[in-house]
């Protein structure tokens, strides 16, 4: 029998700031609802629209979050500096990375003119450089071919980031299951349903686009061609189908971390690849080496938030309750069972991991402070007031 006391503790907050230590009990219905860990947490995924730093801060916040990356920032010619002083008017919770300007790829000497654009987003106040996964699956030369993430050219603009100490946040490829026949068979189904144009099976049959594995096998090449530029290998090192994969990369690569963003589904799953213990065992052995991240998408108005994924229908409060709920239980708890944060990506539940406090500190806060230099605030923001932010 489970014993009232924890029920009246938490009722009256006592039990807010305990943190669940594994084996914790599993959440079953009549257990006292979840609360979050008390540990301040930096969000190193994001994507926040110009003018949105405000909105984007206060959501976070009710989440536990006091600082996020924003990995849209543009280059420097195309508003970068507009995006960091929204980062500043957002109380300063933003960190603004910079993407390249990828129409440079028309003309020769592309990475070399993006190396010097560096710099100067560098000198306006980004913190990191972008790669999306365009690099690779759209972005062409000035042949019109496709450029490979281990093309050359680029790198000038690889080097530059190590040489300014600016890590690089980098998207290669996509869920695998992305490369397969969206039928409904494929696992992503119900995502590949509600944006088809997210699949890649068909031009990979035609011979138009890489496969999964030349374009992860190329990701690898990039970061072992840079020792002394730092990779945050976005979505779980670009490889969440296979921990193991990735734990031998973070072996060879000292200068490769991870963030989690869009990826608890992913890994908090149990199949041959997952299981509690396993990820368990990979959290604590790369403890210094991952990031938190969450894909959180806020724009304006009511139809421009994201978490994680995007549906048909636009994404309700309670969409973001059960987002960050399920992804610090999946962390903070050895809870089975737990409803996935983002159900679009599949219909499964999840395992939690049940970190230790260290632990969950590093994951955190810790790793991204030691990396990108941000301050924690020292106050909450100030209470909102009707017409001002
Ligand atoms: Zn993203």
């Amino acid at each position: 029998m489970r014993s009232a006391v924890p029920w009246v503790l938490a009722l009256v907050g006592l039990a807010g700031c305990k943190m669940r230590q594994p084996p914790a009990a599993s959440h079953s219905p009549s257990a006292a609802p979840f609360r979050r860990a008390d540990i301040p947490r930096i969000d190193v995924h994001t994507h926040i629209a110009l003018g949105a730093g405000i909105r984007a801060a206060r959501l976070l916040e009710r989440y536990g979050i006091v600082h996020a990356v924003n990995l849209s920032g543009p280059p420097p010619d195309h508003g970068l500096a507009d995006f960091v002083a929204d980062a500043d008017v957002a109380y300063g919770r933003l960190t603004v990375f910079t993407n390249p300007n990828w129409s440079y790829c028309n003309e020769p000497a592309y990475g070399v003119r993006m190396a010097a654009d560096l710099v100067r987003a560098r000198d306006l106040g980004a913190r990191g450089l972008k790669i999306a996964k365009a690099l690779g699956l759209s972005i062409t030369g000035p042949d019109g071919k496709l450029l490979a993430v281990d093309d050359p050219g680029l790198d000038p603009l690889f080097q530059k980031a190590g040489e300014l100490g600016m890590p690089v946040a980098i998207h290669t490829g996509d869920p695998k299951a992305f490369w397969e026949e969206p039928s409904e068979q494929n696992e992503r189904f119900d995502e590949l349903k509600a944006h088809p144009e997210w699949s890649f099976w068909e031009e990979h049959r035609k011979g138009l686009l890489p496969s999964w594995q030349e374009l992860f096998d190329a990701f690898v090449r990039r970061v072992a061609r840079h020792p002394r530029t730092i990779f945050i290998g976005v979505h779980f090192g670009n490889n969440p189908e296979d921990p193991r994969k990735v734990a031998e990369l973070l072996d060879r690569f000292p200068n490769l971390y991870i963030d989690l963003a869009a990826r608890v589904p992913a890994i908090g799953r149990r199949d041959a690849a997952h299981d509690q213990a396993a990820m368990r065992a990979f959290f604590i052995k790369y403890q210094d080496r991952i990031l938190l991240g969450t894909d959180t998408g806020v724009g304006h108005g009511p139809h421009s938030l994201m978490f994680g994924s995007t549906g048909t229908e636009p994404p309700t409060e309670r969409d973001a309750d059960r987002f960050f709920e399920s992804t610090w239980r999946y962390l903070e708890t050895a809870d089975r069972d737990i409803p996935s944060p983002t159900p679009i990506q599949g219909r499964w539940n999840i395992d939690g991991v049940g970190l230790p406090r260290e632990v969950l500190e590093k994951i955190y806060y810790r790793n991204a402070q030691r990396l990108l230099g941000i301050k924690l605030p020292k106050e909450p923001l100030p209470p909102q007031h009707r017409g001002i932010p």
